[in-house]
């Protein structure tokens, strides 16, 4: 882990709890974190829940982000919600570009692009997601299908824009599935993101935060958060659970 970048631990919660059940969690959650100064949290529930969330995390530091957006301001765009409209809440950050999205909802890299430059226009924290299918994985095709997801959604970033931008390498055969990367494997990935962002950016990309992400649990959150270019994790599952979240925030890099 490199010390100028803070880490940061992010949930997305999917579709899952009510706004009653979101009060619930950070009742539970809060105390549980308390004292810890040298990272960032991140909590990103469903629309629905996005206020009792903030309600919720009141006077913590834990920040509270949502999990897609469109790129355009206001229109007729039926059951969508735009930046602006986020940032009125007081939502900072946005998933973009979650491997369920683009499978499911079509989600393609020329809306990533669009999206990822609204949301920094907005004044919201992208994290923008990546990753492999298994095939993909199997036919050595890794590397290629990040850049070309990266290149193509981060094309309307300026360099200088970069310690805004967390970017989550998440392999889709690890999502959900209960199938972690190996740590190696996730610093490989993610070693090799930096890198491809140093020739695009030079410098600057060290100032990107690059996640993991897939399957993280309290079980393997120390290992991985030892990996030197992983600055921090997007968790699915098992942040829904404020005592398993709570570990797994507050990791500790083994010696
Ligand atoms: C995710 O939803 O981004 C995710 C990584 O899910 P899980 O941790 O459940 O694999």
């Amino acid at each position: 882990m490199n010390a100028a970048r803070r880490p940061l631990m992010a949930g997305n919660w999917k579709m899952y709890k009510t706004p009653v059940e979101t009060a619930g969690f950070f009742a539970a959650f809060r105390p549980l974190i308390r004292g810890l100064t040298d990272r960032d949290v991140l909590v990103c529930p469903p629309f629905v829940d996005l206020e009792a969330a903030l309600r919720g995390a009141e006077g913590s530091a834990v920040a509270v982000g949502a999990q897609t957006m469109h790129h355009v301001a206001e229109g007729a765009f039926s059951g969508e919600v735009s930046a602006a409209m986020l940032r009125a809440l007081g939502v900072t950050h946005v998933i973009l570009g979650h491997s369920e999205r683009r499978q499911y909802f079509a989600e393609n890299d020329a809306d990533l692009a669009l999206k990822v430059r609204a949301a920094l226009d907005a004044g919201l924290l992208p994290v923008l997601c990546c990753g492999e299918t298994l095939a993909e994985r199997e036919a050595g095709q890794t590397e290629d299908k990040v850049d070309g997801q990266l290149a193509a959604d981060l094309q309307a970033v300026e360099a200088a824009e970069l310690p805004r931008v967390a970017i989550a390498y998440e392999p889709i055969w690890a999502i959900g599935t209960g199938k972690t990367a190996t740590p190696e494997m996730a610093q490989e990935t993610v070693g090799f993101i930096r890198r491809r962002l140093r020739s695009r950016f030079g410098e600057a990309a060290d100032a990107a935060r690059l996640l993991y992400g897939g399957s993280v649990k309290a079980a393997n959150i120390d290992q991985l958060m030892a990996q030197p270019d992983i600055d921090g994790v997007l968790v699915g599952g098992a942040s829904l659970d404020a005592e398993e979240f709570a570990r797994i925030v507050r990791f500790s890099e083994p010696a």
